[in-house]
């Protein structure tokens, strides 16, 4: 799915109309396209759908992220992290904090087995559901 930056709408990859940038700024080449929003100027970029609801609380509360994955089943290793531009007071469980980031703790899944998707699917879901637990107990930032 993809997200604003600025308004935190969420749209379709049918919703929105790539403008590919140049640009020096690693931040903005991940921008997509601009907002359809009326009177909304952000840029819009993409965003793992299982890890959006903690994204988008993480952001209206002002804990503002760069970069995000929410891991994916048919990776070797579990890979779920999140960037920060500015970092939240805690970190979830189960992960670890460093440059600016939080990174789920064991890369490994519990089934190494491609063919056990289910536990895969069921492990992936567990970490972001936490982590959307974590984003929804967070105050939100002070100015
Ligand atoms: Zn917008």
């Amino acid at each position: 799915m993809y997200l604003c930056k600025e308004c935190l709408k969420v749209f379709d990859q049918y919703d929105i109309n790539p403008s590919y940038i140049n640009s020096d700024d690693v931040e903005v080449i991940y921008e997509e396209a601009d907002c359809s929003s009326i009177s909304c100027t952000g840029r819009v970029v993409k965003v793992d759908e299982m890890i959006l609801p903690t994204i988008i609380e993480l952001n209206k509360k002002g804990w503002i992220t760069k970069f995000c994955c929410s891991g994916h089943l048919y990776n070797t290793y579990i890979d779920t992290y999140i960037y920060f531009k500015n970092t939240p007071p805690t970190i979830p469980d189960n992960f670890d904090f460093r440059d600016d980031a939080i990174y789920y703790k064991s890369k490994k899944f519990n089934s190494s087995s491609r063919p056990n998707n289910l536990k895969r699917l069921n492990q992936l879901f567990d970490i972001n559901r936490e982590l959307y637990k974590w984003a929804i107990g967070l105050p939100i930032k002070e100015n």
